[in-house]
């Protein structure tokens, strides 16, 4: 019998990742006035990494993290796991903004996630990190041709990218939605995102970083050195790195430029091992659909399937609270969506049901900003793939905290900005027609209208 929203009764309203009796204790709030060599602002992977990064490069570095509530909570606590090699949001987005840059971006993603590898291993994080790969899956007639072309463009010579016919990828998992897959086989790994946060943190304190959680930073005033007013303190630093994500910027000129896009996730019970052979999936690999509202599902390390994505919903004036986190009609999408990939599973009971706050900029991949003369730096603006991002974004943010002039400065990718976002009620009309248009293109095998023409003309298109 088809699942229906009734199904999600029991469902805890809350990550499965964070759902989890290995979460740290609190750390306790700043209190007091303390000064630092560097504040970092956010304890996403963002922030989580350029203090890690901080204290390898210098050791007797003061470094001082605050998150206005725990560490891993937001973006980072929430997501499916996808630690992905591209930097740019995919390489088409990347090439068609940075295509002078893009083959050393693509290079320079690779050694990031390799990076990322090594410290999991080095500092053994148990984050049940596994480099399976990924696979496009194709639904629709028209996007067979379109990932046979990419297959041809994007095999950089090892056979590690894959164009699997209708029976070979079915081979692989079987659903009888799919009627072809691209398998990238190196580029993407599977982990526990709320376990690597949490091995973050833990590897930060050990270096001698000192966090501080339900700490919102208020107020940002530079006079030479950077003051960050919170509720009952203040850290007055000689750098700041400001790593908010969706959230508003404490420095405001940068609040334009991201809107907060919520994406929505189910989490299954552990699969029996006869509901496992039903679908195959022996490889484990990440999986996702061709299309512009697209799913992403995976295998948790108890084979569980997390399933998310394709609705991704704005909320006007920039909404971001709790209560957006329900959506039972997206749920409901969810569900249905889930049936026709996997009828078999039908049976299946779902445990977890959540959301979570996109930072969604113009050109979809990270960008960086300095201020007050340097002193203050941020990135953001990830759109969804920042898990391994994260890393090469906090990479910068330790270049442009200490000045120097480095191959990553360098890049038109660090240096430049998107294009900001209209001011409402303009914002909300441009993304729902963008999000309905995008839509429509699913429907009518991939053909984009006048506005996504219009889009793409300007720079602003998206095509996943
Ligand atoms: C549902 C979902 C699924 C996703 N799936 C994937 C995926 O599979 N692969 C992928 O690559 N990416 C994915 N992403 C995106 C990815 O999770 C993020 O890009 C990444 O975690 C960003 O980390 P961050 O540190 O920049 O932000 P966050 O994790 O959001 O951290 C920001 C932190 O800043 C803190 N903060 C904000 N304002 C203040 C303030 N004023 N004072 C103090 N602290 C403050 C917040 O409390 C928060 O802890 C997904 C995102 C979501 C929501």
């Amino acid at each position: 019998m088809a699942h229906r929203l009734d199904d999600l009764r029991d469902a805890a309203r809350l990550a499965f990742w964070l759902d989890d009796p290995r979460a740290p204790a609190p750390a306790p709030p700043l209190v007091g006035s303390t000064t630092a060599d560097l504040a970092v602002v956010g304890g996403g992977f963002t922030g989580l990494w350029t203090a890690l990064l901080a204290k390898e490069r210098g050791p007797n570095r003061d470094v001082v993290l605050l998150d206005a509530d725990r560490c891993g909570w937001a973006a980072t606590g929430r997501n499916g796991g996808f630690c992905s090699a591209s930097l740019t949001h995919g390489r088409s987005n990347g090439e068609s903004r940075f295509p002078s840059e893009i083959a050393r971006l693509e290079e320079l993603g690779r050694e990031n996630l390799d990076e990322i590898e090594a410290t999991v291993t080095r500092l053994q994080i148990d984050c049940a990190f596994e480099r399976t790969g990924d696979i496009v899956m194709a639904t629709e007639p028209y996007q067979v041709a379109e990932l046979r072309q990419l297959a041809e463009s994007e095999n950089r010579g090892a056979d590690d990218v894959e164009f699997l016919e209708r029976d070979a990828v079915r081979a692989e998992v079987a659903s009888p939605s799919y009627l072809a897959g691209l398998w990238d086989r190196s580029s993407v790994a599977l982990l526990n995102p709320a376990r690597l946060a949490w091995g973050l943190r833990r590897a930060c304190l050990d270096a001698g970083v000192r966090i501080f959680e339900h700490s919102p930073v208020d107020a940002l005033a530079d006079s030479g050195r950077v003051t960050l007013r919170t509720p009952h303190g203040q850290v007055v630093a000689d750098r700041v790195a400001l790593a908010t994500n969706a959230y508003p910027s404490p420095v405001h000129r940068l609040r334009r430029y991201i809107v907060p896009v919520y994406d929505y996730v189910l989490m299954t019970e552990p699969l029996t091992p006869a509901q496992l052979n039903d679908i195959g999936w022996r490889n484990r690999q990440g999986l996702g659909g061709a299309g512009n509202l697209f799913l992403y599902y995976r295998l948790s390390e108890d084979n569980r399937i997390l399933f998310g994505g394709y609705d991704a919903i704005y909320h006007y004036g920039n909404g971001l609270r709790p209560s957006l986190e329900d959506r039972p009609q997206t749920f409901a999408r969810l569900l249905e969506l889930f049936d026709t990939t996997f009828p078999q599973l039908d049976s299946v009971a779902f445990t977890h049901a959540w959301a979570g706050a996109i930072d969604t900029c113009t050109r979809f991949c990270v960008f960086f900003d300095r201020s007050s003369s340097g002193r203050v730096v941020s990135a953001a603006g990830f759109t969804g793939l920042g898990v391994g991002a994260s890393r090469f974004a906090a990479q910068v943010l330790g270049d442009l905290a200490s000045g120097a002039d480095t191959e990553r400065t360098r890049l038109s990718f660090v240096r430049k900005k998107p294009l900001p976002f209209p001011p409402e009620p303009f914002r909300y009309a441009g993304i729902q027609a963008t999000r309905r248009s995008l839509a429509t293109a699913d429907q009518r095998e991939g053909r984009r209208n006048l506005w996504l023409r219009t889009l793409d003309r300007v720079g602003l298109g998206f095509d996943s």
